[in-house]
């Protein structure tokens, strides 16, 4: 088992061998190149966390949805300012995974 890398669209492959073309591009296999140990080893080493994040970020966009139906209801103040509160704080952590899962890619940490 070793991951390739598309050299079109940096699809990455797990399997014993490149693919006969790239999934994603279409890119014939040739354009596959086998990552070396280290590369290997981040990309196996991030995915579970790298997932994690996109969960957490698809959790805090559903509990966005209710916050606004709460602002919307405007049942009371105090209610109102929970949900503020909730907002600000799913909008900041969303852009925080963001910026992070951006720094994992340029650091080869993705695939
Ligand atoms: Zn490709």
């Amino acid at each position: 088992m070793a991951l390739f890398r598309c050299g079109v669209c940096g699809y990455i492959h797990d399997g014993d061998d490149a693919p006969d073309k790239c999934p994603k591009c279409g890119a014939p296999k040739e354009q596959f190149r086998k990552l070396d140990a280290e590369a290997e080893k981040k990309i196996l080493k991030s995915r579970k966390t790298n997932e994690m994040h996109i969960a957490i970020s698809g959790l805090y966009a559903k509990i966005q949805k209710w916050a606004k139906t709460i602002k919307e209801e405007n049942l009371d103040p105090p209610c109102v300012a929970i949900a503020d509160r909730v907002l600000k704080d799913t909008t900041e952590t969303i852009q925080m995974i963001k910026a992070e899962l951006e720094g994992h890619m340029k650091k080869g940490k993705w695939g």
